[in-house]
């Protein structure tokens, strides 16, 4: 049986196990069941580090040229800005026309612990690693990634002295797909571990009180894909919809369960090269890029969070602010970390941005995991969507 179908099972029975267990057996679920899935997770993350840095080393010296990696740079951060920027429309739009949390009276009284959000030049300073072995050991995706683009540039200007380096990298990142697709083998075993607990723990009881949040954030992330990556994919990736959604359906499933875009990643590389022809210099590129910068899906996430938070304290929100919303949005998306539930620190940000109350958070808090698990799956669609696009564009170049 094919791997996604297996993976679609695992899902389906997790999820009716999960509401047949419920709360009550939440303590040995989480004792253990749930270990299994973070031994799933943690042989993923195990992989994460030497695949982002082999493939691109590798992607940035087969480049060849600086200028050929500038092209590239400038339109994958474009594509990234652009449709991150719609995702909030969408989010915003959807949420005022469906008006989640109208007439709710859910109003909590403290304000949640929110880790502080950086600020914009923070990011910028911090995405050059003083330490790169430090930046490996945290798994700190940003200098990892400047570093790899620094090492391939390099390996590229000194020629052939530069070639032991290169096949180092090389057999480095043949060596990590090879580990990463007996990892997937396990993934309908590590997804049903993983999903269990979070079913048995968010059963009707917690979700019901919000179900128009939910409602209106799944509506907003499958639109997104329908309308925005389709046309991406068909006008620029010159591949059809169908074949596009059906080569990601593995790396979209995993995406769902383990609710991170890093983690996901290998996957995703694999799925694009494999299944969707995407070029690997360019994939190896562009996707751990996506990964850490091209957040579609928290982005509509925030776009309807904002206008819930607005209307449960009965605020209107003008047009200038929703303007602020689409502008820090997009840019809080770039210094976001993709691992489980960083969109809620991107939240604060905005709402910070535009004085709605942080204690709104708290709120939607409860039901993240949920949301998290569909933002996610639109995030690495996103970074997906972009390389297949750019790889096409790129073609005979
Ligand atoms: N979990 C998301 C990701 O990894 C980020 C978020 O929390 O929105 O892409």
């Amino acid at each position: 049986m094919n791997l996604s179908i297996k993976i679609f099972i695992s899902l389906l029975l997790s999820v009716i196990v999960g509401l047949i267990l419920g709360e009550e057996n939440l303590p040995w679920l989480k004792a253990y069941i749930a270990p299994i899935g973070t031994m799933f997770i943690n042989l993923i993350k195990m992989i994460i580090v030497p695949v982002v840095l082999s493939s691109l080393v590798c992607g940035v010296a087969s480049l060849g040229d600086t200028k050929k990696l500038g092209r590239i740079g400038i339109k994958v951060i474009l594509l990234y800005l652009v449709t991150t920027a719609i995702a909030l429309i969408i989010g915003l739009g959807l949420a005022s026309i469906l008006q989640p949390g109208v007439g709710m009276n859910l109003v909590p009284e403290k304000a949640p612990d929110i880790k502080e959000a950086p600020t914009f030049i923070t990011v910028l300073v911090n995405m050059i690693p003083a330490n790169p072995i430090m930046s490996m050991a945290t798994a700190d995706m940003l200098p990892i990634i400047v570093f790899a683009l620094a090492i391939g540039i390099g390996i590229t200007a000194v020629g052939q002295k530069g070639q032991p380096l290169l096949n180092f990298f090389d057999s480095l990142a043949e060596v990590s797909y090879k580990l990463i697709s007996m990892i997937m083998s396990l993934a309908p075993y590590g997804v049903f571990a993983l999903l269990v607990p979070v079913v048995a723990e968010n059963g009707p009881k917690v979700l019901l009180p919000l179900l128009s949040v939910i409602v209106t954030v799944y509506i907003g992330c499958i639109l997104h894909a329908l309308i925005v990556y389709s046309s991406i994919v068909s006008a620029l990736g010159k591949i059809s919809p169908i074949k596009f959604f059906k080569g990601m359906t593995e790396a979209m499933l995993l995406a769902f369960t383990t609710c991170s875009s890093a983690a996901t990643l290998p996957i995703n590389m694999k799925n694009c090269e494999e299944k969707l022809g995407a070029n690997k210099s360019v994939a190896s590129f562009v996707l751990p890029l996506g990964a850490t910068i091209n957040m579609d899906g928290t982005a509509i996430y925030q776009g309807v969070c904002a206008i819930f938070i607005a209307n449960i304290y009965g605020i209107d929100l003008t047009m200038s602010q929703m303007i602020m919303i689409i502008i820090s949005g997009t840019l809080a998306s770039v210094g976001t970390a993709g691992v489980p539930g960083a969109g809620v620190i991107m939240l604060a940000l905005v709402l910070q941005t535009v004085g709605l109350p942080m204690e709104g958070i708290a709120l939607v808090a409860g039901i993240d995991r949920v949301l998290d698990m569909i933002r996610t799956c639109l995030n690495i669609t996103g970074d997906a969507a972009v390389t297949v696009a750019v790889s096409q564009t790129e073609k005979g170049k």
